[in-house]
């Protein structure tokens, strides 16, 4: 696994396995521990637990989920057996990854991880995501229903999970097999526009920087495919 770090609060690990997977740890800003955004694939729960402690910033406190897929929950168990850590995910996506409905264009239901590992996010009346410590969650469904990017305003790094792929840094759409909804994915693009982080961070390829520069042409390249489709 490779470790690197991002900015003064946020680690990157990444691991290999056909195709690349990242998790991120973000040091909590009470001092008080870390949290795991994502937790990729079974098998890097050991890594992430041995880096934690060499990190010596405290345990792992909580995990954010961006989603529920397979490739995003893979260690959520190993993890929470040994840190009692709790996960928290949009209540839009945990029906899906609990196997009650299939994932818009599976035929079938997919539970990615046990009923009531993955508690809902509370929702504000007016209908604001929490924060955790430094994470401000933003709801950006498309790729899941109920896929959400946890952006670090004192970093200005936005963690996004499957909203995006990159290639030599500039912004691709996330990988289609996988995707819902890519329209609503690509209107989803526009939190970049709204937060404007200096760095932002995908599950399956490279960093982009400065993204909001990019959106525009984003959404017009998608634009521009649907009517040559027509
Ligand atoms: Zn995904
Ligand atoms: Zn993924």
């Amino acid at each position: 696994m490779k470790i690197e770090q991002i900015s003064d609060h946020i680690w990157t690990l990444k691991s290999w396995m056909f195709f690349e997977f990242r998790v991120w740890i973000v040091a909590n800003q009470d001092g008080n521990g870390v949290t795991l955004v994502d937790a990729g694939i079974e098998r890097m729960a050991k890594d992430i637990l041995a880096f934690v402690e060499k990190l010596n910033k405290g345990p792992i406190k909580q995990i954010l989920l961006t989603h529920g897929h397979s490739d995003h929950v893979g260690s959520v168990l190993k993890i929470v057996e040994s840190t009692k850590a709790p996960v928290y995910g949009h209540p839009i996506e945990i029906p899906y990854l609990e196997g009650d409905l299939p994932y818009p264009r599976r035929k079938k239901t997919e539970q990615t991880l046990p009923k009531d590992v993955v508690r809902p996010f509370y929702i504000e009346e007016d209908g604001q995501l929490p924060s955790f410590g430094a994470l401000q969650t933003y709801l950006a469904p498309g790729h899941s229903p109920g896929h959400v990017v946890y952006y670090h305003e004192q970093d200005q790094v936005l963690l996004a999970g499957d909203l995006f792929t990159s290639k030599k840094g500039k912004l691709k759409r996330p990988m289609k097999m996988f995707t819902g909804d890519m329209h609503e994915a690509i209107q989803s693009s526009r939190i970049v526009e709204k937060l404007k982080p200096v760095r932002l961070e995908v599950c399956h390829s490279g960093s982009v920087f400065d993204p909001a520069k990019q959106i525009a042409s984003y959404i017009e390249e998608w634009s521009s495919l649907q009517k040559n489709r027509i």
